[in-house]
């Protein structure tokens, strides 16, 4: 027997042996194809199980070369592996740069150092379950022994998954008893006892990852309504229907649980940022508000999300109370959206909790009011647009800062009625303002928040305040950041192509201190772009700076878009924004923010368009 028999055939006792025992299906594999490597001329191997109805994943790879090719054949949806899987014979592939039938996998996988690959279908009697890999950084045939050898690997392989999917479904059967006894009979979600568990574990490795954990309770307004009017049947079917949608509105890993009656539980692990949450609790609130059908009669829904994110000590009980506690402040506010209680916010100084309550009131007490600062055109001076930056005034604290107050409302989830307060004011005052000067090219530019953007009533509310004040769209440009993007790329997307389809202008603001700015200036529908005050304020001394601004604006003209530097505090600032074709410019030097009654002032003064010279 040659050194490789020996090898061969110890490889195959291995088998026979974990055949019939426990040992993970994974650990095994892995061995084999790490062995393989050793024995054969090879330098890499990997399996991967394709079956008609999922795409192919791989399950062992040797190395991380072969872990890449195997996932280069599953992302590409071909390669070798499927070949072999679909036509049930040996792929060889002695020189991988003549290959033409999948050239896709070809050019990654040769920029990845491949040159050779040779592939075995596995299979079980007639059935075809994926293939096995192995790979050559160097170009040349594998021997004849080498391909037999290689089809044995390849069908013991085959048997013993087959062998071990057996077994897991034995152990499916036995768990089944036991999983009854966690979850919820009606909709087949987790029931407290599981959600508890899953909590408990995720509190543990949360510990380990510093990752966010949180908890979305979930409560159906108006759910007893349907029960009484329509009978318990429709009320289960109604369950059942919310239950899969909130399945369906998951991230990859959360779970979703039924705590009783119309209380749902969601658990996110996992979360880099809770902005994340967000993104998930709006898509939670469109994706329970669209219309049921329960037996021919429509019937409509919303719910009161509270979401909680878990602090340090937190246990799971103490959590899902946090949770509920905020879905309660949602339910009394009227319920149909959801709200943050932050237990880290909770624990700060007792002056930030009462600023956070009296800003509760604020809109209310009268205490909000709206500055607005100039927009000028460079080329002549002339007032094309202002800007309404909010202000409060605290009785017990003097003015407050927007960079205080914006973050403090997201949080406290007061934003959306803010910033539903300063659109309609801006609007009122946009429309006085018109009527004295005549100027209807007059844009009003109001910020607007990730929050409010993704909030579900968005759109809704801003056409009714575009109605109730008489604006025209046109003569509206809304601000929004790029943290938008962040929560929910696609979904921002969606909301702001439905803005830009009513007319509304677009702004990116703040532009340059996001991430992946250009390619957001590329996809996404806006109109204008703000360069932020940072590459302004070193635009004279800073080469990056002069560079950044100067590429910025060569950027934003070719896509046909607007470009404003703010922050221009000097003249220097001023000409130089100006010889740099920037189209507008917005700052102290030109204008400091102003009181409406100013702008009342300049507006009874001019009786025509406003300029702004210096
Ligand atoms: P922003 O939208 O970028 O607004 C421009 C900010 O820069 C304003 O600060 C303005 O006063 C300030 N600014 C303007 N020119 C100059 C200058 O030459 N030098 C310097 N150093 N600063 C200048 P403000 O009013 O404190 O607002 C800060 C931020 O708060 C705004 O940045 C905006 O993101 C947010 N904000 C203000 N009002 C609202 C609002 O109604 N809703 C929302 N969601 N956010 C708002
Ligand atoms: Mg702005
Ligand atoms: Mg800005």
């Amino acid at each position: 027997m040659t050194a490789t028999e020996r090898q061969l055939s110890d490889i195959l006792s291995e088998f026979a042996r974990t055949m019939l025992t426990d040992f993970p299906i994974q650990g095994i594999l892995d061995q084999l194809v790490r062995r393989m490597v050793k024995i054969m001329p090879i330098t890499g191997a990997g399996v991967t199980l394709i079956s008609e109805s999922t795409s192919p994943h791989y399950v062992a790879a040797s190395d991380s070369a072969a872990l890449k090719f195997e996932e280069l054949q599953t992302v590409l949806d071909e390669g070798p592996c499927i070949i072999a899987y679909q036509t049930g014979e040996a792929v060889a592939i002695a020189v991988l740069r003549d290959e033409e039938r999948f050239p896709r996998f070809v050019s990654q996988a040769i920029e990845a150092g491949l040159e050779a690959v040779f592939t075995f279908p596995l299979h079980h009697g007639d059935s075809q379950l994926g293939a096995l890999d192995l790979y050559r950084d160097s170009p040349g045939a594998l021997t004849n022994d080498s391909m037999v050898m290689a089809q044995t690997l390849a069908d013991v392989t085959s048997a013993y998954l087959v062998n071990a999917k057996a077994r897991s479904e034995l152990l499916h059967t036995a768990a089944h008893a036991q999983a009854l006894a966690l979850h919820d009979a009606l909709t087949g979600l987790p029931n407290r006892l599981l959600l508890l568990e899953r909590i408990k574990h995720a509190l543990l490795s949360r510990r380990r990852s510093g990752k966010l954990v949180a908890v979305l309770f979930i409560d159906l307004d108006g759910f007893k309504r349907v029960n009484d009017r329509s009978g318990h049947q429709a009320g289960d079917d109604l369950l059942v229907a919310v239950s899969a949608r909130l399945t369906n509105t998951l991230r990859p890993g959360d779970t979703v649980s039924r705590l009783s009656g119309d209380e749902f539980v969601i658990l996110c692990e996992d979360l880099s940022e809770e902005g994340q949450v967000e993104g998930l609790a709006a898509r939670l609130d469109d994706s329970i508000a669209m219309p049921y059908d329960l037996a021919g009669i429509a019937v409509e829904l919303s719910a009161s999300i509270g979401i909680a994110f878990a602090g340090e000590g937190n246990d799971p009980e103490e959590l899902l109370h946090n949770a509920d506690v905020a879905m309660y402040q949602v339910k009394r506010k009227g319920g149909g959206s959801h709200q943050v209680i932050d237990v880290h916010e909770q624990s700060r100084s007792d002056s930030s909790d009462s600023l956070l309550r009296d800003l509760g009131h604020a809109v209310e007490l009268q205490e909000l009011r709206l500055d607005y600062q100039p927009v000028i055109r460079t080329t002549d001076g002339r007032v094309v647009s202002v800007e309404a930056l909010l202000r409060w005034d605290h009785p017990g604290r003097g003015l407050i800062s927007p960079a205080v107050v914006i973050p403090m409302a997201e949080q406290s989830g007061d934003i959306i009625e803010i910033g539903q307060w300063v659109l309609e004011h801006a609007c009122v005052d946009r429309h006085r303002w018109e009527a004295t000067t005549g100027d209807e090219t007059l844009v009003m530019s109001v910020n607007v928040s990730a929050h409010q953007l993704m909030a579900p009533g968005f759109l809704f509310a801003v056409r009714n305040i575009l109605l109730l004040t008489d604006t025209v769209p046109k003569e509206i440009c809304l601000e929004i950041t790029e943290s938008a993007f962040l929560q929910d790329a696609k979904r921002a997307l969606a909301v702001l192509s439905q803005l830009k389809a009513l007319g509304i202008r677009l702004a990116l603001d703040d532009f340059g201190t996001g991430y992946s700015s250009l390619s957001y200036l590329m996809e996404y529908p806006v109109d204008t772009v703000k360069i932020d005050q940072s590459f302004i304020a070193k635009l004279m001394e800073n080469k990056a700076s002069h560079a950044i601004v100067s590429k910025t604006i060569e950027l934003a003209h070719l896509l046909d878009l607007t470009v404003v530097c703010e922050g221009v505090e000097t003249a220097e600032q001023d000409r130089e924004v100006s010889a740099l074709t920037s189209d507008f410019c917005q700052g102290f030097y030109l204008s400091r923010p102003m009181t409406a009654e100013k702008l009342d002032d300049m507006a009874g003064d001019a009786k025509t368009a406003w300029t702004i010279s210096v």
